[in-house]
């Protein structure tokens, strides 16, 4: 059941966390809310939002790409439990251009590690922390695969900023690429990792100024914007109201 408490309530038990994490999606389109709920959450345990089912498809596709790629038994049968009918049959046909995306590439893929996590102390209390969908030897280059299940290549700036925060957080990442996985087919973009970079470490730097306002004790706004659709805290603000705009980001 979800537990509804206003922003003084949630002031004070901000004042009792000691460390914050920071992830490296939540630089992109920063929400001070989110970062104070799941902080809060992280140490309370408190919040149990409703997740929208775009973002649980999204999740499973991740979750059976994780265990193929790490050779695990990929068990269909569970996520049509799990799954309504017509959601399912989407989950299915995104993993299955998940399959034709690897079939295509496989060898060109070397050194895979999938959803390999980093964390890096940034300031005196934020940690910033990752996780990458897929690192491999691509080309013979170092890269980095970030598996998108929305349908949309309208996202792209942000997708770019996004993997220059794990060029960021990991080292030697000479290359990276965005796989839009689709319910019909997949197409895969090279993303400028350097811009990227760039880009991710001039937001972060506006994020910490942020994030060092709130736990000061200034507003907690919200920001409702394309990530709402993918927020484990919607559902307790007005972020529940985009229904589809943040597909699987
Ligand atoms: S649902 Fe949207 S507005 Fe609400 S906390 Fe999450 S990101 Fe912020």
């Amino acid at each position: 059941m979800n537990k509804i408490i206003d922003d003084k309530e949630l002031v004070d038990m901000l004042k009792q966390v000691d460390e914050f994490t920071l992830h490296v999606t939540e630089v992109i389109g920063f929400c001070p809310k989110e970062f104070v709920y799941r902080n809060v959450d992280n140490k309370f345990g408190i919040f149990n939002a409703p997740r929208h089912i775009s973002s649980k498809i999204g999740t499973y596709v991740h979750k059976a790409i994780s265990d193929f790629l790490r050779g695990k038994q990929v068990d269909l049968k569970k996520y049509e439990k799990l799954l309504d009918g017509d959601y399912y049959i989407e989950f299915d046909r995104i993993y299955n251009n998940f399959l034709a995306w690897y079939y295509t590439y496989k060898n060109k893929l070397s050194g895979i590690k999938s959803e390999i996590s980093t964390s890096k102390k940034i300031s005196d209390k934020v940690t910033l922390v990752g996780t990458a969908d897929l690192i491999a030897s691509f080309e013979m280059h170092s890269a980095v695969f970030d598996f998108k299940t929305s349908k949309s290549t309208r996202y792209i700036k942000k997708y770019e900023e996004q993997m220059g925060g794990y060029a960021f957080m990991f080292d030697n990442i000479q290359r990276g690429y965005a796989v839009i996985l689709g319910t019909d087919d997949f197409n895969m973009i090279e993303i400028n990792i350097n811009r990227g970079r760039s880009a991710f470490v001039a937001k972060l730097e506006k994020v910490l100024d942020e994030i060092e306002y709130i736990i000061n004790g200034g507003n907690i706004d919200t920001s409702v914007s394309f990530i709402c659709g993918m927020c484990n805290y919607r559902g307790l603000c007005d972020g529940a109201k985009i229904i589809r705009e943040g597909d699987g980001e």
